[in-house]
């Protein structure tokens, strides 16, 4: 197995900060994973498209590039299939292939970036479906013992953004596959979030398939968030908050317009971050190579030649501004490295 001393991770994180690993190496292969962790190269950090990490500094161990590929059918029912993935699956790609094949449920989570693995790791969610409405279970090498551990969903603790390996599993398990229940009829067309049903009636469509679904959101999707190969980002750098409903009246006095959804039995509400965000003033604003998207106040941007350090401190000057006009201290979403 090939470890590359000293490379230039660039290429591996769409925020495109410059950094480098100590050493660096692409797994291929289970087989190839129990090799590199043989070198005894400590500490280790799995990397997938680096789509939700931004890099602070150079990176001391061994970063893996996780590169398992592989789809399968590993079992039919009569109205479903469940699908096995390589956790190096470029994840929208594997989206298509489910669409092509007409199994349903994945299509509202099209061009997600990253990759299968990964997509565990903070339940990727969007337009009303999250991760864990399609997963089954995964399978994933142990880091300190080499030994190969699957996970059921209850093992995962799915939350919103969140997981097992976002909290007590950071960097201790490599997801190497991941199972997926998908509809082979009757699929569940969930139009109702964000500008899907007003994006298909503009293509004239009422009666819409799992394809036509996936293509409005694609087209949604590229209007609105910026494309990393164009201008460095993660897509959404903090997780909305929820808060107890009289944060949200407190905020409604002065500002009646807040958005809000409820959570449950309503007595907690999620807040829009990029509202809270664009209220403060922060929307369009650049700060050195760095700055707010002017298009999604949540996504921050690097406009060439930006530093981890200065992302970050743009991050923790846009939540100090949030928490001193409204008392909410949002979250990052982004995996700070
Ligand atoms: C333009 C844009 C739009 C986005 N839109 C959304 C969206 O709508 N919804 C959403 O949820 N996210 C979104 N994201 C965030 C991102 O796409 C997801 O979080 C994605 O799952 C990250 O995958 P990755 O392979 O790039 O992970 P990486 O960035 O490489 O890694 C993220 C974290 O997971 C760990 N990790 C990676 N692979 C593995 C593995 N195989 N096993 C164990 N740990 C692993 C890493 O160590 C790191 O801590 C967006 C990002 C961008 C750039």
């Amino acid at each position: 197995m090939n470890i590359q001393p000293a490379t230039a991770l660039l290429p591996y994180n769409t925020f495109g900060i410059e950094v480098r690993a100590d050493h660096f190496a692409e797994v291929l292969t289970v087989h190839d994973l129990h090799d590199v962790l043989k070198s005894g190269i400590r500490p280790v950090l799995i990397l997938g498209g680096g789509s939700n990490l931004l890099f602070t500094s150079d990176v001391p161990g061994l970063v893996v590039k996780n590169s398992i590929r592989g789809i399968r059918v590993a079992r039919t029912f009569k109205n479903k299939v469940w699908v096995e993935a390589g956790g190096g699956e470029v994840w929208h790609d594997f989206v298509l292939w489910t669409v092509q094949n007409d199994f349903g449920g994945a299509q509202n989570l099209s061009l997600i970036p990253g990759t299968v693995g990964a997509a565990p790791v903070q339940n990727i969610g969007a337009y009303g479906v999250e991760l864990k409405d399609l997963f089954v279970s995964l399978r994933a090498v142990d880091m300190e013992t080499g030994r190969i551990r699957q996970f059921s969903k209850k093992e995962c603790r799915f939350g919103y953004r969140d997981s097992f390996f976002k909290r007590e599993g950071k960097n201790r398990y490599c997801i190497f596959s991941v199972t997926f229940s998908l509809t082979r009829s009757n699929h569940r067309i969930n139009v109702s979030y964000g500008d899907i049903r007003k994006t298909l009636e503009v293509n004239g469509i009422d009666q819409p398939s799992i394809a036509d679904v996936s293509r409005a959101i694609i087209q949604i999707r590229s209007s609105k968030l910026p494309d990393p190969a164009r201008i460095g980002n993660c897509g959404s750098f903090f997780k909305n908050p929820e808060v107890p409903k009289f944060v949200l009246e407190n905020i409604q006095k002065t500002r009646p317009e807040a958005p809000f959804y409820n959570i449950g039995d309503g007595a907690r509400v999620k807040i829009p971050a990029g509202w809270l965000i664009e209220q403060c003033g922060w929307k369009g604003k650049r700060v050195g190579n760095t700055g707010c998207y002017e298009r999604q106040a949540l996504v921050l941007v690097n406009y060439g030649g930006a530093t981890g350090e200065e992302v970050k401190n743009l991050a923790f000057a846009i939540i100090d501004s949030v928490e001193k006009e409204f008392g909410i201290r949002l979250e990052p979403e982004v995996n700070i490295i």
